[in-house]
């Protein structure tokens, strides 16, 4: 393809590198500014000029790029992209199989061994991510990969990479027979209503598959359920196919009230049942609390930072206080579904965060589950920090 650069990794990382830590960091390279083709494949090695690593220059919030292979002969060609996507498929076979799941993700990834791409299935049709411009040079490949090995309706994308990281408003459209949207998907049972072509967020986060689950199965039967930062209402929905008495949605953004309310009527639920609030979380909290409104089940799934006109909400900083606020709504005996997917902080600072929530409270509790990134969100074991979700299920005692 193009030109291969070499660059020089600082005698402090190379054992890094050579143990297989997928992103290039800036500063981790001697010569950085030998980087200039988006795209561009480099090689990387150390001062005396031993090979140690190959990948792709293409800049993203998360660093430069990302390495691809620590064969010094592998070609990034065809048949590279080929065995990757095929053995990440073959890893989902059982999702393919599921008769009630058709929403998965079938490549994740430097997980899946190419950092920056990410691929979902949604009944029939791909959603291509390319989180920086340098995959992008890679998109001719990926689809000859995905004529060749699947069958699809067709194939939509995702750029997110915009001069601020941000996504881009087009047309996402790739090829095949367009879609009809929304598309209906299914999910253990469960029905979602996704758009593939229509802004960044396509209706649900498909990582959070078995806390729907858990919550549908375990913790919502006969319960008052309060399902905060609650987006298309995908929580919502689980906790009312298993059995609420009553759901409370509340999210910030006006689309969420019609979004929330298609996608209770694509599972046969009365929305009118429910209820679905339009506002900052924490002036429901304020609410509740004057209100003196308790709930069963609270789910705190806020994003990992927030800018609203009134307050910043930054997970890393504020979840502790948020937790706290949850607490003292919830009743005795109530669960908690706790969730983050900031991946600055790891699990056992998360689970610290809610400790310090109870005792600031107050109140005791214990830990019900936890989980991370269901098993189609692959995750390098020399990248933990790809492994972003934190789910904790607690009971206040
Ligand atoms: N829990 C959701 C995903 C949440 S995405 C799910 O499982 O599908 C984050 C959501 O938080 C967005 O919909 C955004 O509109 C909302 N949000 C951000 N800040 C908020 C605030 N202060 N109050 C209410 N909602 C907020």
């Amino acid at each position: 393809m193009t030109k291969i650069i070499n660059l020089t990794v600082h005698p402090k990382h190379v054992t890094k590198y050579r143990n297989g830590y997928p992103l290039l960091h800036q500063d981790a390279i001697v010569n950085k500014e030998a980087l200039q083709t988006k795209g561009s494949i480099f090689h990387l090695q150390d001062e005396r000029r031993q090979f140690i690593a190959k990948g792709y220059y293409g800049k993203q919030n998360k660093g430069l790029g990302w390495i691809l292979t620590d064969k010094r002969e592998e070609k990034i060609d065809i048949k590279f992209f080929k065995k990757k996507i095929e053995t990440a498929m073959s890893k989902r076979k059982s999702f393919y199989k599921d008769e009630l799941t058709n929403a998965f993700r079938i490549f994740n990834g430097e997980g899946d061994g190419i950092g920056g791409l990410t691929i979902d299935y949604f009944a029939g049709y791909y959603l291509i991510s390319w989180y920086s411009e340098g995959i992008y040079i890679f998109k001719d490949l990926v689809i000859r990969v995905l004529d060749e090995l699947g069958n699809y309706k067709a194939i939509y994308e995702k750029k997110r990479f915009s001069s601020k990281g941000q996504y881009m408003e087009e047309d996402d459209f790739v090829k095949g027979v367009r879609g009809n949207f929304p598309v209906i998907v299914k999910e253990n049972g469960m029905s979602y209503a996704v758009y593939l072509n229509d802004g960044a967020m396509v209706g649900i986060f498909l990582d959070q598959r078995n806390v729907r689950k858990a919550i549908r199965d375990k913790y919502a039967k006969g319960k008052h359920v309060l399902n905060t930062f609650s987006y298309t209402g995908a929580f919502s929905v689980a906790a009312a196919v298993g059995g609420a008495v009553k759901t409370t949605s509340v999210d910030l953004a006006k689309r969420s009230k019609s979004k929330t309310i298609e996608q209770f009527s694509v599972n046969g639920i009365d929305y009118e049942q429910q209820d679905i609030k339009v506002m900052d979380v924490f002036d429901y909290f304020k609410y509740a609390q004057r209100k003196q409104l308790k709930f069963d089940l609270v789910i705190l799934d806020p994003p990992s930072f927030a800018r609203s006109k009134k307050r910043t909400f930054s997970a890393a900083k504020d979840y502790p206080k948020l937790m706290m606020d949850a607490i003292t709504i919830t009743e005795k005996n109530g669960v908690i579904v706790a969730s983050t997917n900031n991946a600055t902080f790891g699990m056992k600072k998360f689970k610290g965060f809610i400790d310090q929530a109870f005792k600031e409270t107050q109140s005791n509790y214990k830990v019900l589950e936890e989980h991370s990134l269901p098993y189609d969100f692959q995750t390098s074991r020399d990248f933990p920090q790809g492994n972003y979700l934190k789910v904790v299920i607690v009971e206040k005692l």
